[in-house]
């Protein structure tokens, strides 16, 4: 792997950038996923509702890579929330896959008015004392969430999922996880690829250090500890976005990224956001 790798809180290593298909077609997904692994990406973000775990599966059996140097992430869309339905999704994906295990497996909204997800995750724990999950987490969780699952569940989750960029660069979350040893993971690392990149800040510092914005926006996620997963179809943005490990911001740098916070959401609210529930 090209990138190197976070170690989660159950000693499980994560490398610390992936690839991520969402809004790819199962069809390009094959395409985009082995394109990413020739590249050397070890880490794939899909989920349930991508409806591109067929094609990611394809890509990885097609990869030639040994499956224990690979490490796989999908999620439990929100409308199997519950023990048992969990379970029958998980083997759903499982199938999809064409695997007999997946390396991270995350509850992909907490769905607070639907209050399922305590016994959701105890279906999780059940897939991981089983071995069918390395590793158990969620994704847009706020901390009010994870409190009461920590508070109500035995294994603390190994990564949060949240939407994280240099315009929402996610503080209280970022600290609570930080606290509990949880891993935090962000989705839409370069903002969608809309605005972020123009940024003036983003330019500059991007120049400086002879890279494209992306790669700075990459590099501040990476310095600032959180796991990212860039998506791109473009071969040469695939392999653009992986090639950020031959220069550092400096403390000028990240002075400057840190002033741009706004707390811009591109996505959904956790706190109210029930789409499938
Ligand atoms: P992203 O921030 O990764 O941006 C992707 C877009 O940026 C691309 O479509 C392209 O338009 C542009 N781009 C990519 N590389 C570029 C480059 N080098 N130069 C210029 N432009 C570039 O956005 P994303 O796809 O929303 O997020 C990444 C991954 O996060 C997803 O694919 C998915 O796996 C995950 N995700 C998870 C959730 C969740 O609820 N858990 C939600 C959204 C995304």
């Amino acid at each position: 792997s090209k990138a190197p790798s976070l170690t989660l809180n159950n000693g499980v290593e994560m490398p610390q950038l992936g690839f991520g298909v969402w809004q790819v077609p199962d069809d390009e997904a094959e395409k985009a996923v082995g394109t990413a692994i020739q590249a050397g990406y070890r880490s794939i973000d899909t989920a349930a509702i991508y409806e591109n775990e067929t094609g990611t599966g394809k890509a990885i059996a097609a990869s030639g890579v040994a499956r224990d140097e690979l490490f796989v992430t999908t999620k439990l869309w929100n409308s199997e929330q519950g023990f048992d339905s969990t379970l029958r999704a998980f083997d759903d994906s499982l199938a999809k896959l064409g695997l007999d295990y997946v390396d991270l497996y995350l509850i992909h909204w907490p769905l607070p008015s639907k209050d399922a997800y305590v016994d959701t995750y105890r279906a999780f724990e059940k897939i991981y004392a089983d071995g069918r999950a390395r590793a158990i987490g969620v994704s847009n969780f706020l901390p009010e969430h994870l409190e009461r699952l920590i508070g109500e569940t035995s294994v603390v989750p190994a990564v949060n999922q949240i939407e994280l960029h240099p315009q929402l660069q996610q503080e209280a979350s970022r600290a609570f996880h930080a606290q509990h040893g949880i891993a935090t993971e962000a989705w839409s690392p370069l903002g969608q690829g809309k605005g972020l990149l123009e940024v003036p800040t983003v330019v500059a510092v991007a120049r400086k250090h002879g890279k494209t914005p992306a790669q700075a926006v990459l590099r501040w996620h990476l310095q600032t500890g959180n796991v990212v997963i860039p998506k791109s179809v473009t071969p040469s943005r695939i392999e653009e976005n992986l090639d950020v490990f031959d220069f550092e911001l400096d403390a000028d740098d990240l002075a400057a990224f840190a002033a741009l916070d706004e707390g811009k959401r591109l996505g959904p609210d956790p706190a109210t956001f029930d789409f499938g529930a």
